[in-house]
């Protein structure tokens, strides 16, 4: 789908017609029944952060870093839980030493035997400056430790506008991709998103798109897309209303765009059941991970692994467990 044809289509197109011809592409890849879920534990292992983005609700919480043995019984209890896998995600705190990260990974993979995807680009950036190596370094370093995948996190939306406004002194799009590049160069595969619901336009959401379609046609390291809608957390930056038929046209056309990312996965969590659950017939063929920690929004997830077989035979699917880095 060229550029202009998707412009074109978010602002003309009923969110119906685009689902339906979503859900037939998703049938083609995916097949007419499965559904995916997964099921790992978030670690925000600090909120400490010096980058200060408007819309962060780390800025209001008590401060914090966990230490070594906060993190194992998190893990611990994450394992009781039915997980096999640890998002370890936190902020960008210059006090922790490079050994505090390496130390948290072998705990999680080497002891623990969990897959690890953790840090978004603009930690991993940080990190590598804080402790003067390259990012390939670092990344190296990081990946022998055990870490195996990363988030797509901190993308939000990647046009000068929108960071300007959201996130000034984080990474410039152009930065977010080539350390996403790195990333998928070191063999450690990722996820993408977009977070909408602030002043963006419609030529913002689809060059945001385009940015990841581009890279992944370079890389090929994208495993999913996820979109997300913008969670009232401060009130330091302008959010809207995304109305339901906003996001399904979302789904919808991500899965029309995205002719080189497999996976569409449903927020869940951020948009709740009743959604989640139309998404499944507008292009989406995962509800992402069954949550059993968020710090970041309170929860309207799925909360157990039953929780999400039962939602997705409900909604008429047959769900299929996969691992956090497919
Ligand atoms: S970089 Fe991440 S943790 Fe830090 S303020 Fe921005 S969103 Fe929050």
């Amino acid at each position: 789908m060229r550029f202009d044809t998707a412009i074109e289509l978010w602002k003309t197109s009923s969110w119906t017609d685009l689902a339906k011809a979503a859900h037939g592409k998703r049938i083609q890849i995916h097949g007419e029944k499965d559904v995916s879920y997964t099921v790992f534990r978030i670690i925000n292992y600090t909120n400490i952060c010096k980058i200060g983005c408007s819309f962060c609700s780390f800025k209001n919480g008590e401060k914090y870093t966990l230490s070594i043995d906060e993190i194992a019984s998190q893990a611990h209890l994450a394992k009781k839980q039915g997980a096999d896998a640890i998002f370890f995600q936190g902020a960008v705190n210059p006090a922790i030493p490079l050994s505090y990260y390496l130390d948290a990974l072998k705990l999680l993979h080497k002891k623990l035997n969990f897959k690890v995807r953790g840090f978004s680009p603009v930690e991993l950036f940080h990190i590598a400056k804080n402790n003067k190596i390259s990012l390939p370094e670092l990344l190296k370093k990081l990946k022998q430790a055990g870490l195996s995948s990363v988030p797509g996190a901190g993308a939000e939306i990647m046009t000068e506008k929108m960071r300007k406004l959201l996130a000034p002194k984080k990474l410039s799009a152009k930065d977010w991709c080539k350390v996403m590049e790195e990333c998928h160069k070191a063999g450690l595969k990722s996820s993408a998103n977009i977070v909408i619901g602030s002043t963006e336009s419609p030529e913002e959401i689809i060059e945001h798109l385009n940015y990841i379609r581009e890279l992944q046609n370079k890389t090929g390291g994208f495993q999913s897309f996820i979109p997300w809608v913008f969670q009232p957390q401060t009130n330091d930056f302008p959010i809207r209303h995304v109305r339901s038929d906003e996001y399904i046209k979302l789904i919808a056309l991500c899965r029309l765009f995205f002719h080189n990312i497999p996976n569409i996965e449903v927020s869940v969590l951020g948009m709740g059941k009743v959604l989640g659950e139309l998404a499944l017939y507008a292009g989406a063929n995962d509800i992402s991970s069954v949550v059993l920690e968020e710090r970041v929004m309170h929860s309207q997830g799925i909360t157990s692994i039953e929780e999400a077989k039962r939602f997705i035979k409900e909604a008429g699917f047959k769900a299929v467990r996969r691992e956090i880095d497919y």
